[in-house]
């Protein structure tokens, strides 16, 4: 162990910090643990030693494998070991959103945009650094051209280098572009986040058009539905409920396979749960009642009941099953698709547990289980070492950040298991299936005095 990480851990302890002191232990091996690598379709390899040392895959063996002394050991035998998970588009920024992500074997967050700067300064840092549960996050600092959207905005190519360099300062990875941007402003965005190293990602904005946008180099698409505004129709078209024919998808798979390694959040879920609750008040009231609600952050509760797609009116059935063919399309043409769920702003979007809806969906709309598995492992692994040169994660590969689920069953054989953890290790910290459960709890612990009204009629005495 380093020294100074010895001294951290040791303050930590002192100190009684959560988290580190809890769990942190430099080298652990699981030991006959079947392995899903996510390295190829059929790569499994069965009766393995795994081993981590701070933070990261450092050997993968025969179970006769040499352990240092020092070593903690997790019996895996018969269990499945496979990466960790990753929702590519989401807008927690909450200390307890994040908990709550890692006991449902989340370990990578991107937040899409929109957080407290105190989220950015100090719970970002902290999850980053291992001291509080939680899966490591990155953000985007999202970008508009006017206040239709309530974000920051930038006019000119000055300020929008100013943006950037803002962001870049603030520990922000990428910048997010949205609507309304006008051509200059986002030609300067792409220009000086190539500079400073942040990619561009985020919507179709109007006045460029998704094609030219990933012309200038931007590095991943938002939402599947941003093909809708920004693609099959010119930028700006009245949208009505219908969807594009399906020859259609052919073009956007060119224009995709065109800029090799662009990405698409491939975000059924978030759709899904739009187009289900649009008229539907009563599909929102079964959310507010679900069992997840306990470990939903009361202003999001508040926000659900208050969100106004309830009064919308719109029939989105079938451009929700295109965007099924959509994304089995591009999936099929080894574009690298990221799963990703928008939670929790849209009612219905539970941190965590929509992100295991999410590949689900991906898995109906005619993906593999491999492939559905990948849009939350190895795509957003590969995406992000190769954008931002970060520790390469998402496989279960020598060199990887280790991050990994154990479950009961090999999640290539039915992704269900995944909603049962046996347990989660995030950056090389290890938490089994009552360490997750204690997590909840927590987080729920922290709510419960805003969970019920006081009953007004109480038992009489
Ligand atoms: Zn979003």
């Amino acid at each position: 162990m380093k020294p100074l990480r010895r001294a951290l851990l040791l303050l930590a302890a002192l100190c009684g910090l959560p988290g580190l002191a809890a769990a942190a232990g430099p080298v652990t091996a699981f030991v006959h643990a079947n392995v899903v690598t996510m390295n190829g379709e059929a790569e499994v390899l069965r009766d393995r030693t795994v081993l981590v040392r701070e933070g990261r895959i450092d050997a993968i063996g025969a179970p006769a494998l040499e352990l240092p002394a020092e070593a903690r050991r997790i019996d895996a035998a018969g269990a499945w070991l496979s990466p960790g998970l990753a929702d590519m588009h989401m807008h927690s920024d909450i200390a307890d959103d994040l908990a709550v992500y890692l006991a449902h074997g989340v370990t990578t967050v991107l937040n899409m945009g929109g957080a407290r700067d105190g989220f950015i300064q100090r719970t970002l840092p902290a999850a980053n650094r291992g001291a509080i549960p939680a899966p490591q996050v990155f953000a985007a600092f999202v970008v508009d051209g006017t206040a239709d959207y309530g974000h920051f905005q930038a006019h000119t190519p000055d300020e929008a280098r100013a943006v950037v360099d803002l962001a870049k300062a603030n520990g922000y990875r990428f910048i997010k572009v949205y609507n309304n941007l006008r051509p200059e402003v986002f030609a300067a965005l792409a220009a000086q986040g190539r500079r400073q190293g942040l990619p561009l990602l985020g919507h179709g904005v109007t006045a460029v058009g998704l094609a030219a946008q990933l012309d200038a180099g931007q590095a991943a698409v938002a939402h599947l539905e941003e093909f809708f505004y920004g693609f099959f129709w010119p930028p700006g078209t009245e949208q009505t409920d219908a969807p594009p024919p399906d020859a259609a998808i052919a073009r956007a798979v060119e224009a995709m396979r065109a800029h090799p390694g662009a990405a698409v959040v491939a975000d059924l879920v978030t759709y899904a749960a739009i187009a289900g609750q649009i008229g539907h008040p009563e599909v929102v009231a079964a959310q507010l009642a679900a069992p997840d609600i306990a470990t939903l952050a009361p202003a999001d509760r508040l926000a659900w009941r208050q969100s106004g797609y309830v009064r919308k009116t719109a029939r989105l059935a079938a451009r929700l099953a295109f965007l099924g063919r959509l994304a089995k399309a591009l999936a099929d043409a080894g574009v690298p698709l990221l799963a990703g769920t928008d939670a929790p702003t849209i009612p219905g979007l539970f941190p965590g547990r929509s992100l295991l809806d999410d590949l689900d969906l991906l898995e109906q709309a005619g993906l593999s289980r491999y492939q559905a598995l990948a849009t939350a492992t190895r795509w957003p692994g590969d995406f992000i070492a190769s954008r931002l040169g970060a520790m390469p994660f998402g496989r279960v590969a020598v060199g990887m950040r280790a991050d990994l689920l154990l479950t009961a069953a090999s999640p290539l054989d039915g992704l269900a298991t995944l909603r049962r953890p046996l347990g989660v290790m995030a950056g090389g910290q290890w938490r089994d299936a009552a360490a997750l459960d204690g997590l909840r709890r927590d987080v729920a612990g922290h709510y419960a005095p805003h969970d019920a009204p006081a009953d007004p009629c109480p038992p009489p005495r």
